[in-house]
């Protein structure tokens, strides 16, 4: 690359606006068979609560049915949603989503989530340009070479927004351009 002391600045990224709603973001996430499911497997509970398990001799009261009901199908609930959003966070995050997904549903006492949890890779993000998927330790597209962060037009060290020189070869850098 023959620019000198220009500062590249990649232009501003889509939906990188941390301002709130991220929970509410995070739910969007969540694929809509999951919701059916969970809808589903909630009723199912309820279902057996009031149909099956009366017709034994020993069964719970009606009161205990209908709050033994809720708190089953609550977890359950919550349960079904947690895989769905397991396989759309992992693939967004570059892991394996089949993978993932049965992991959370045959590991058993939530094990499968907190271990998805513990070790998911951060965030893929896509290159401002031409939309690519950045790996977190990519400092380049790779199909556009546009520079995922600002970097110093002469080195190509990362920058600081608003930074006058360069860190590593102390050249003046240009203001940011808008
Ligand atoms: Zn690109
Ligand atoms: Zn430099």
């Amino acid at each position: 690359m023959t620019n000198t002391d220009l500062t590249q600045q990649p232009p501003a990224r889509p939906g990188t606006n941390n301002s709130g709603g991220a929970f509410r973001r995070e739910l969007a996430l969540i694929p809509g068979w999951a919701y059916v499911l969970a809808l589903v497997t909630f009723g199912a509970v309820q279902a057996a609560m009031h149909f099956l398990i009366p017709r034994d001799p020993n069964a719970p009261s009606f009161g205990e049915r209908v709050f033994l009901g809720i708190l089953a199908g609550s977890v359950l609930l919550v349960w079904v949603l947690l895989i769905g959003y397991v396989n759309r966070d992992s693939k967004r995050r570059g892991m394996n989503p089949r993978l993932w997904t049965l992991l959370v549903i045959f590991v058993p006492n939530a094990l499968g989530f907190i271990l998805y949890f513990l070790i998911r890779k951060p965030m893929q993000v896509p290159c401002g340009n031409c939309g690519t998927m950045l790996q977190p330790n990519y400092r380049f597209c790779p199909k556009c070479s546009t520079p995922r962060y600002p970097v110093c037009g002469h080195c190509n060290t990362p920058v600081q927004v608003g930074d006058l020189f360069c860190n590593n070869c102390g050249r003046m850098l240009h203001e940011p351009m808008k």
